[in-house]
């Protein structure tokens, strides 16, 4: 069970399963939609997922991604000085805990608009997935953001006081990560994108899937259908073991 830290609430999310797999890796949607479809598939109706705000909908995917392949995340980059490959590891749960929604001094719910809040003249909500979204397939992502969580005609000078308090109430767990280059020694900063990172690990891992239905069928003449349903590592174990059979049979004839 996984606690968010911006709602409170408490979700369980079953392991991915073949069927699962599949779909995310047959999914061309952009990572923020295949994560929320992932999340609907195995979490149910636990919550309105596309209503995540943005702090909890990262959380709840590195969670998922602790689970799935432990809790050390790898980011390659390219040095900006001396042009090296590195690569940077850290924590993900060093990360979760590095952010804390706050509640501002002078924010308040709103009166009548439920989800949202007022600070002064300013009427506002907090992004959700689902703005996030929205925003990653637009021109301007800022301003998509703006014109959905922002009372329509809030004042220029009120953006910035207004994006400071959703930065503090809602942060997001994409977040640029300081990095220094091995060989030169430069500083520089990775940027790191929760949902896509998430889902590319997850879509990476799915790849394997086809191979272990390839072995599995053609051993045992099982079913696509059931061999997808098999829960993934017992789908593993008989596809190294059939796999190990066919090495051992090479190895005699050579
Ligand atoms: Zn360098």
């Amino acid at each position: 069970m996984v606690r968010l830290p911006a709602s409170g609430a408490q979700i369980t999310l079953r392991d991915p399963g073949g069927a699962d797999e599949m779909l995310l890796h047959e999914s061309h949607t952009h990572p923020i939609e295949t994560a929320l479809a992932l999340l609907a598939r195995l979490g149910g109706e636990q919550a309105q997922w596309a209503d995540l705000v943005v702090t909890d909908f990262e959380f709840l995917l590195l969670s998922l991604r602790a689970r799935r392949f432990g809790p050390l995340m790898a980011l390659g980059f390219a040095c900006p000085h001396c042009s090296a490959r590195a690569e940077i590891s850290f924590l993900l749960t060093d990360l979760q805990e590095s952010v804390t929604p706050r509640s501002p001094a002078g924010v308040a719910a709103h009166a009548s608009r439920p989800g949202w809040y007022t600070a002064g003249e300013a009427a506002f909500r907090l992004p959700t997935a689902l703005d996030l979204a929205a925003a990653a397939s637009a021109h301007d992502p800022a301003w998509v953001l703006a014109e959905r969580c922002f009372e329509a005609g809030m004042a220029r000078r009120e953006r910035a006081r207004v994006e400071r308090l959703m930065g503090q109430m809602a942060p997001e767990l994409s977040q640029p990560i300081a990095a220094a280059c091995p060989e030169c020694g430069a500083e520089t900063e990775v940027a790191l994108s929760v949902a896509r990172i998430v889902i590319a690990e997850l879509k990476r891992e799915a790849a394997q899937l086809y191979d272990e239905i390839d072995l599995i069928a053609g051993a045992y003449h099982w079913p696509e259908a059931e061999i997808l349903a098999l829960p993934q590592q017992r789908r593993r174990l008989y596809a190294e073991r059939i796999g190990e059979r066919i090495r051992h049979a090479q190895a005699r004839v050579a």
